[in-house]
């Protein structure tokens, strides 16, 4: 039975230790570190993120606000929010909160971010020293995975990995820092031939395609470890009872199979937000010349 990789625990445990950072600097620094989050539009599970976001900064102390524009904002009207928060000094971090609605361009506006301020590390600039090893703001959802895998104790160091999906958010930084921790990474998308053979081969298997309960116990090598990065709302098993929350893996097939694995939920989420906490804190630490990282370094 695979040993559970429990985000929650260890995202609670870089909680306390960030909280302890922001109230030792907080004399120093003046003010508290600030995390804007900028929404279009209604979509209703970026209400929920941006909610849980809001709750986990204030526990650790970061003072958080949301700018929030109308599915009918312009372009224009939303790089101007981006424009003042670059130049606000209370804001250390902007989010600005995926997806955009068509027709606004999310490109342009991940663009727009002050790099210093990038806590989602998806600006052009932060990916550059992602892929050249140097230091800089990493994308939260790896970075997370990369703790949670450190801390389970998996050896990455020449194993064979494979990462289901190449988006920017997730499966290219994901591909990038395995390969940097020295595993031998495949990365497979929509178009991969034979994705069932790759997967019986990888001794890391990440899922972040999307879609719900693609990886089955058939698919997984033993003893391989497991990672869930999917989120889905599964309908309601009976009228009455909640919707739950289902991963890109069918759990319950390939617990018994591996030698650790993610939950969902519980798993990569929690520490996708932990790994925004820690990206805000470290951004006003650079600002207020707090010195180093408040936690043992990120493996990077
Ligand atoms: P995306 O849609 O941008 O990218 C999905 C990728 O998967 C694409 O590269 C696509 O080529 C690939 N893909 C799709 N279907 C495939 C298939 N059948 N076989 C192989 N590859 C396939 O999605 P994303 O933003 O990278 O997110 C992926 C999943 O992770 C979603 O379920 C999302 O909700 C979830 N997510 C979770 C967290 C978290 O904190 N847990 C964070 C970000 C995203």
């Amino acid at each position: 039975m695979a040993r559970r990789l429990n985000g929650r625990v260890l995202a609670a445990h870089y909680e306390t230790s960030l909280r302890t950072s922001v109230a030792q600097r907080l004399a120093t620094a003046g003010c508290p570190p600030g995390l804007a989050v900028v929404r279009v539009g209604d979509d209703g599970a970026s209400g929920v993120y941006v909610g849980r976001k809001a709750q986990a900064c204030g526990r650790v102390g970061i003072r958080s606000w949301i700018i929030h524009h109308p599915a009918t904002a312009s372009q224009q009207e939303v790089l101007e929010s981006i424009c003042r928060l670059n130049a606000d000094p209370a804001c250390d971090g902007i989010l600005v909160q995926l997806p955009i609605p068509a027709p606004l361009d999310a490109r342009q506006l991940l663009l727009a971010v002050d790099p210093a301020k990038d806590v989602d590390g998806l600006h052009p600039l932060n990916l550059g020293r992602l892929v050249r090893g140097e230091p800089g703001l990493r994308s939260c959802t790896p970075a997370g995975i990369m703790a949670l895998l450190a801390h389970g104790g998996v050896v990455l160091e020449g194993i064979r990995a494979l990462v289901i999906g190449r988006s920017i958010l997730v499966g290219q930084p994901m591909g990038i820092m395995l390969q940097q921790a020295n595993a031998t990474v495949t990365v497979a998308h929509s178009r991969t031939r034979n994705l069932a053979d790759h997967c019986r081969q990888a001794e890391l298997l990440v899922a972040a395609a999307g879609q719900p309960g693609l990886v089955g116990g058939h698919w997984v090598r033993p003893g391989a470890v497991v990672v869930d990065v999917g989120i889905h709302r599964a309908p309601p098993p009976q009228q009455g009872t909640r919707a739950t929350l289902q991963g890109d893996v069918r759990f319950a097939e390939v617990e018994p199979l591996a030698s650790h694995i993610t939950p969902v939920p519980g798993g990569v989420g929690p520490m996708t937000v932990a790994m925004l906490l820690w990206n805000t804190v470290q951004a006003w630490q650079q600002r207020c010349g707090g010195g180093t990282a408040p936690l043992a370094p990120l493996p990077r």
